[in-house]
């Protein structure tokens, strides 16, 4: 039997994004392990959002993986902080112009700061024809960990949406699909997943836990779901199929996101689910206590869900939405 040569490439690089005031060189740190055996092309992207920090170290722990054990085929590319100036102070956005770098793809070489560095990082990525793009994110404190699909009229291309569903299947993680309201609420259409999707690049969002601070338990979870598609795609020696665990009523399936019902009073919320429970239409989720401790409210499920995260603050206004929801469709 004919062994297949494992001789692989690690390269460390900077993509090179402005020159400071002080003419100081700001730079993107670029990653990539590649094969001599031609194969798949597999981007991981952290840090878009500054404060979002556990998929900096899930990239390394990948990396370090493979100096170990290299790829079979194909070539790992990452962008492990796309935003370092956010990083830096972290913050969420690009805090010089205070934009969120994730809602200016695919980017602009002559638009705003946010724009111009998308366009570095898109037209990186876009070159190097991506069989798929893990986009890895962070949220809430209270959350569980699982994977986004963009909303369907982001897919021109049907194919591509059906080969996106086909890798978050592979993800092991809870699944859950961004409703098309969202897009304009939200500008959406300038995500990176949105950007590339748009360009016929399969693409997903994963959120691994919560932001600011490193979580060593969803940096495993992050790497195993990460190396289940690198399984997938034959470039790495499968040893166990990871899935992250979710009772029946939503187990194989795509949930759709909500944040609905928001609370319709103002005080202090006090939630009486936790992060991953499946609730039934109906059964309470939230409190709403006013200063004395008289029950202003309770906030229901409207259908059949499972809590995705707790929101970070438990102070309630009418339509603070109060914890986020995947419907079991
Ligand atoms: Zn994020």
């Amino acid at each position: 039997m004919k062994k297949l040569n494992q001789a692989q490439k690690i390269e460390y690089s900077f993509l090179k994004i402005l020159t400071g005031s002080d003419l100081s060189q700001r730079k993107l740190p670029v990653m990539e392990a590649k094969s001599v055996n031609s194969g798949p092309v597999v981007w991981l992207t952290a840090c878009v959002h500054g404060d979002e920090l556990g998929g900096i170290v899930i990239i390394q722990e990948i990396f370090k993986l493979l100096k170990k054990k290299p790829l079979l085929k194909g070539t790992v590319y990452a962008f492990p902080l796309m935003n370092p100036i956010g990083f830096e102070t972290a913050s969420r956005h690009i805090n010089i112009s205070e934009e969120d770098l994730n809602r200016a793809f695919p980017g602009d070489k002559n638009g705003s700061l946010a724009e111009r560095i998308a366009e570095k990082i898109f037209t990186s990525i876009t070159k190097t024809n991506p069989t798929v793009v893990l986009d890895l994110h962070n949220d809430w404190s209270q959350t569980v960990p699982y994977v986004l699909i963009d909303p369907a009229p982001a897919f021109k291309n049907k194919e591509i949406y059906e080969k996106v569903k086909s890798f978050v299947k592979k993800t092991g993680l809870i699944m859950v699909e961004e409703p098309a309201k969202l897009v304009e609420e939200q500008d959406l259409n300038k995500s990176l997943t949105y950007s590339l999707v748009q360009k016929n690049i399969p693409a997903v969002t994963m959120e691994l836990g919560e932001s600011y601070v490193v979580n060593e338990k969803n940096v495993e979870i992050g790497v195993k779901s990460v190396l289940n598609i690198l399984s997938e795609l034959g470039m790495f020696e499968k040893t166990e199929d990871f899935s992250y665990p979710v009772a029946e009523p939503a187990l194989g399936k795509i949930l759709k996101y909500s944040s609905d019902p928001a609370s319709s009073t103002s005080g202090i919320v006090r939630f009486v689910v936790k992060a991953g429970d499946i609730v039934k239409k109906g059964q309470p989720i939230a409190k709403v206590y006013n200063a004395f401790g008289k029950t202003m409210e309770t906030i229901n499920a409207l259908q059949d869900c499972v809590i995705l995260g707790l929101s970070d603050t438990s102070v309630a206004f009418p339509g603070t939405p109060v914890m986020a929801l995947g419907i079991i469709q």
